[in-house]
């Protein structure tokens, strides 16, 4: 049996970075405001919270519409429709996702947030069809030993940020693989696992699954 592989979604699956600045400047558009307005809206709404996996997407629009006498409803058909979503994904995703499902490799996801806003991302890009159901891990805390324990051992972990990746290593039943797209940070690969896109990722698992 081939190694489960869960993946993260934000910065790893889909751009997320590009995703807030097009959800803004869609925003933007629909109050007739500047993006900069918009945005100090979201850094005070963000600095309410305790974490910004806490962002609930609906709390956000219900106090946005409230502040400009705007329709709620009309605001989160705005938000929540897929044209957005769409460009944000990276296109190599889909590729990578269909190539491990034909190398019979058991897929999952490992994501920090809303359910129903992190499974809106991997729905409107017709994603969900790759990964099974009971190892889709949504979890508001992403660094949750219960959920990280009960994983096969040898699960392979791909993510972007370097604080989770750092947590996993110190599970022994979890393999991490750290997603670094951002040139600047390539000369830190060593031999780490790291791939700095997902045209990688196949050789190293090749590799990964040598033995020692
Ligand atoms: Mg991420």
């Amino acid at each position: 049996m081939k190694n489960l592989i869960l993946f993260d979604i934000d910065d790893t699956l889909i751009n997320t970075k590009l995703l807030k600045k097009l959800q803004m400047e869609t925003l933007a558009n629909t109050l007739g405001v500047s993006s900069q307005e918009i945005e100090n809206f979201r850094l005070i709404y963000l600095n309410n919270l305790k974490r910004t996996s806490d962002f609930s997407t609906n709390d956000y629009l219900q106090q946005l519409a409230n502040y400009y006498n705007f329709s709620f409803l009309d605001l989160k058909r705005t938000f929540w429709h897929p044209i957005n979503f769409q460009k944000c994904l990276f296109p190599e995703s889909v590729e990578i996702l269909s190539k491990l499902e034909k190398e019979k490799y058991q897929l999952g996801i490992y994501s920090e947030g809303f359910t129903d806003f992190q499974k809106h991302k991997l729905k409107v890009n017709n994603l969900l069809k790759f990964f099974a159901p009971q190892h889709t891990h949504i979890l508001r805390r992403k660094m949750d030993p219960k959920v990280l324990e009960s994983l096969p051992k040898g699960t392979i972990i791909i993510d972007d940020k370097p604080s989770v990746i750092n947590y996993l290593k110190k599970l022994s039943n979890i393999i991490p693989i750290h997603i670094i797209r951002d040139n600047k940070y390539q000369s830190n690969k060593n031999n780490e696992n790291v791939i700095s896109g997902f045209t990688e990722l196949i050789p190293l698992l090749d590799q990964l699954s040598k033995p020692l």
